[in-house]
């Protein structure tokens, strides 16, 4: 564990930290908060730079420099992207109180230390100034130190759901536990309270995480209503696919859920994902290539060609999914495989126009990638017989 003062020395060290230090002592009585101060604590870089501020935010924007804002009236809440890169969430000091269940929170304005008493988790509840003072809720750094996550009050996960897979989150990405009466809070909360949408977009988080498995498995044993009847947390299936997938293309967070839910019955999993407020095109990728996985005749294909034409049109993610030594052929090699001869070619060799063109390059094509480069006569032969 770092001491405030070496935490405080991390954040000098970050160009957008160093900024963000001289900010903080232009304005007072505000500080940096959440999850960055968590993770400098533990020696790790922030993943961002939160700010609370007792009061208005706007000086404190104005002093870390020209940018665009996006302002959230409602919570006092900012996002800055200054014009050199720097990006800051910046945040009124605030309490919130919850209508009923799952509701957006109703805010007053508050100071810092009443500000922390709203947050998820003890090692969450954390602020530190620019001369390197910790504010911090009662435990949070013995729950840092023991690597805990607690919530601050029994009401927790019924004012916001949300917050289950915020815990499962950060269980997985810190390899932390979850404090036995936190764990008991979670198991009795119902999640149906708060919007599919809103509970889609945590679940895209998990799906992001550095080991998404492990983030969906914590899920499950928070509270198993997080995911549908029939999610499985495939490991194995997941860590195979996402090494098959080519470096740069398609999406890993599709491919993980994919494979998660391989098992659901598929009218169930595309109601699923749209009450998650998937996109059409995301959630038709998921379950195509959720479908994928089970299909038999890539596997058993015996020839480049036989790979080609069950392969060929899918997308790489459901490729990666079925897995084995023809999905790795064909994504590393059979699919960059073109002819050098065109539709053109066979027009000029009095083939006439329509689809038999297509049809008879894709055969000449499936005979190149059995018997190798042939040059473009033979290919024009083939593509004639
Ligand atoms: P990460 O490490 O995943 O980036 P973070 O801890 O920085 O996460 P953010 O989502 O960026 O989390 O939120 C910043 C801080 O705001 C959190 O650390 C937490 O203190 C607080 N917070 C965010 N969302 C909630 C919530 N739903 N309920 C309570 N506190 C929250």
């Amino acid at each position: 564990m770092h001491t405030p003062a070496e935490a405080l020395g991390a954040v000098r060290a970050l160009a957008c930290g160093a900024r963000l230090l001289t900010a903080l002592e232009q304005v007072g009585d505000a500080a940096l908060v959440g999850g960055a101060v968590r993770d400098l604590l533990l020696g790790r870089p922030p993943r961002e730079l939160d700010v609370v501020v007792a009061g208005d935010p706007e000086p404190l924007l104005a002093a870390l420099g020209p940018g665009e804002a996006r302002r959230h009236a409602r919570f006092g809440t900012a996002t800055l992207r200054t014009t050199d890169g720097c990006v800051y969430d910046v945040a009124r000091a605030r309490t919130e109180s919850y209508a009923r269940p799952g509701a957006l929170p109703d805010v007053a304005w508050a100071s810092i230390e009443q500000d922390l008493l709203r947050r998820d988790v003890t090692v969450n509840a954390m602020a530190l100034d620019h001369l390197g003072t910790l504010t911090a809720v009662e435990g949070a750094l013995e729950d840092l130190h023991g690597g805990v996550l607690r919530v601050l009050h029994d009401g927790s996960f019924r004012d916001d759901p949300t917050r289950l897979w915020r815990v499962a989150r950060y269980a997985a990405r810190l390899r932390f536990t979850v404090e036995p009466h936190t764990a008991a809070l979670a198991a009795a909360a119902d999640p149906s309270t708060v919007s599919g949408e809103r509970l889609g977009a945590e679940l895209r988080l998990a799906l992001r995480e550095p080991d998404p498995p492990a983030a969906l498995r914590a899920a499950q044993a928070l509270n198993p209503r997080l995911l549908p009847d029939g999610f499985e947390v495939r490991e194995r299936a997941v860590r195979e696919a996402l090494a098959l997938l080519p470096v740069g293309e398609g999406r890993a967070d599709l491919v993980v859920l994919a494979a998660c839910t391989a098992g659901m019955d598929v009218g169930t999993l595309l109601r699923w994902l749209d009450a998650m407020g998937f996109p059409a095109a995301e959630r038709d990728l998921v379950a195509a290539a959720s479908r994928f996985v089970t299909g038999a005749p890539l596997r058993a294909a015996r020839s480049p060609s036989e790979v080609a034409r069950a392969a060929r049109g899918a997308p790489v993610e459901a490729i990666a999914l079925a897995g084995g030594e023809n999905a790795r052929r064909w994504l590393h090699d059979l699919r960059h495989v073109q002819l050098e001869i065109t539709g053109e070619d066979l027009l000029a060799a009095g083939v006439s126009p329509g689809p038999e063109i297509g049809e008879r390059l894709r055969r000449a094509l499936d005979r190149k990638l059995d018997d190798g480069e042939a040059g473009r006569e033979a290919e024009l032969r083939w593509a004639l017989e």
